[in-house]
């Protein structure tokens, strides 16, 4: 069995119902979730914000990179498309850390670098996460952690959306 917790941003069109697609494509395979968090864009900031969400989904055949493929296949069906790096973009789904048979699985293949190289710097993936599986480490280290290490004000920046009726259904 492996297990996958997935990061997963929009900031075009229909934010929730991106963030929605992702998590209905997993089905039963969702094991926990975040709510949606409204994040400032990250690097270029001349854009809409972010909706962000974590989900943590498992499945007994799939390895880490059936995982990548689905995530691939997820921003292709919202037909993502995007002229600049870290510009704006329909659906946004990252692999931030992968476990089998309860082992955390590491790779440095630039293809899918586990666990996410920058997740540990980014309040929109620790704040949802923490959410979402209280107990999670990453690096060795509890989420609270990584978040305390974050510059002033970057946790803040992660509000939960108000209106969470829509994605809890
Ligand atoms: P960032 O990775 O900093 O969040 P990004 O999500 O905007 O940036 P993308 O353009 O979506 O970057 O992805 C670039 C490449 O990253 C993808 O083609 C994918 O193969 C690779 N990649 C490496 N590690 C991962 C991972 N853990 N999850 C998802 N994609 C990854
Ligand atoms: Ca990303
Ligand atoms: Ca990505």
């Amino acid at each position: 069995m492996s297990c996958a917790v997935l990061s997963v941003g929009s900031n075009m069109g229909d934010r929730l119902q991106h963030l929605r697609s992702v998590a209905e494509s997993l089905g039963a395979r969702v094991v926990s979730r975040s709510s949606v968090y409204v994040t400032a864009p990250w690097g270029d900031t001349d854009q809409e914000d972010f909706y962000n969400t974590i989900l943590i989904a498992e499945c007994p055949t799939w390895d880490m990179w059936s995982w990548l493929e689905f995530a691939q296949r997820c921003e292709r069906r919202a037909e993502r498309v995007r002229e600049r790096h870290w510009g704006p973009r329909t659906l946004d789904v990252d692999i931030v850390s992968c476990s089998d048979a309860g082992e955390q699985l590491t790779s440095s293949d630039p293809k899918l670098t586990l666990p996410h190289p920058r997740a540990h710097e980014r309040a929109f993936v620790l704040v949802p996460w923490l959410e979402a599986e209280p107990a999670a480490t990453l690096l060795g280290v509890p989420l609270s952690e990584h978040l305390d290490a974050l510059p002033r004000g970057e946790r803040a920046g992660v509000r939960r959306l108000d209106d969470q009726a829509e994605w809890f259904v």
